[in-house]
């Protein structure tokens, strides 16, 4: 069932958030949702999309998710990050169904590591493609929304390799600096229309991207991270819920490390 409106629902705080089928994107969601965003999450697939809306409540909705107190219902879509037409066509449908998207996360991600002696052309585009052309095509979309209105956030999932650095990875440290450079020159752009443009900044965090790693590898990170734990994705959705809400209102142009303590600035 989609979302209808009547005098008395107030206007819908619509939040988009991309790559919300697992790990990261799924709990900011949720918790998102929670905090009374009416949340769009988006997959790559069909099955990930009607997953999402199961997960936010839209798609066989029981008791527990439509009484009157409950959280709005969120929908799932389809969207590829890297086709600037579909992120066009899905924000005016997004627009035309519920309203302005007010609060964009921009957290779909890949990686595709390799020493760059051997890294092909197609494992850097993709991977420029998928985390910095993105943020470029959605941000530019959504502001058109929110300059209206003179409200917005724009979130970006960066990571801490940004800053860090991490051998094997050049491609994923060069787009994640990216996203950094870009949210703080778009910060100084929008802040007069009320739009702030933040990063969090995730440590090593326990989803699929990091179910890779030998218990070699995971010994060797911990080793690293004074807190003495991988992050979980709650921990990265906490500080994403911080920065889109009033609270936040004097902050732009920032990145929130949550890291566990592994990397210091
Ligand atoms: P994940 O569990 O692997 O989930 C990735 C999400 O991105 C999925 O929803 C996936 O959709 C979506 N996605 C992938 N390619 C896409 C594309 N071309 N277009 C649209 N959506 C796409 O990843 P995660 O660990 O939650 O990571 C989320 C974000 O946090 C990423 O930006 C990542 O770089 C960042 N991050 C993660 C960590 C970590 O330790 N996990 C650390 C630092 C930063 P499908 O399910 O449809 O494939």
């Amino acid at each position: 069932m989609e979302a209808t409106q009547t005098a008395e629902t107030p206007v819908p705080r619509v939040a988009l958030v991309t790559g919300a089928s697992r790990g990261i994107g799924a709990e900011i969601s949720q918790h998102l949702r929670q905090d009374g965003w009416l949340v769009i999450g988006t997959a790559t697939t069909e099955a990930g999309a009607k997953h999402i809306s199961r997960q936010l409540g839209s798609l066989n909705a029981n008791a527990s998710t439509s009484g009157q107190n409950s959280p709005p219902q969120g929908y799932g879509r389809v969207l590829d990050v890297r086709d600037s037409s579909a992120i066009d066509a899905l924000i005016g449908s997004i627009e035309a169904e519920f309203g302005a998207v007010l609060l964009l996360v921009n957290n779909a991600g890949i990686t595709r590591d390799g020493l760059l002696l051997r890294m092909k052309p197609e494992e850097w585009q993709d991977i420029i493609a998928t985390h910095l052309n993105s943020v470029y095509y959605l941000s530019r979309r959504v502001l058109k929304g929110m300059t209206k209105v003179r409200f917005g956030r724009i979130i970006s999932i960066s990571s801490v390799v940004a800053r860090m650095g991490n051998p094997g990875q050049t491609n994923y440290c060069a787009a994640k600096a990216g996203v950094e450079g870009f949210s703080r020159a778009l910060a100084g752009e929008m802040g007069s229309r009320g739009i702030t443009v933040n990063c969090v900044a995730p440590g090593m965090i326990e989803t699929d991207m990091t179910d890779a790693l030998n218990e070699a590898q995971r010994e060797r990170m911990l080793e690293r991270i004074p807190l003495n734990r991988l992050g979980t994705p709650a921990d990265i959705a906490a500080a994403v819920c911080f920065l889109a809400s009033e609270r936040a209102g004097f902050i732009t142009g920032t990145v929130l490390p949550v890291n566990g303590g592994m990397y210091l600035d």
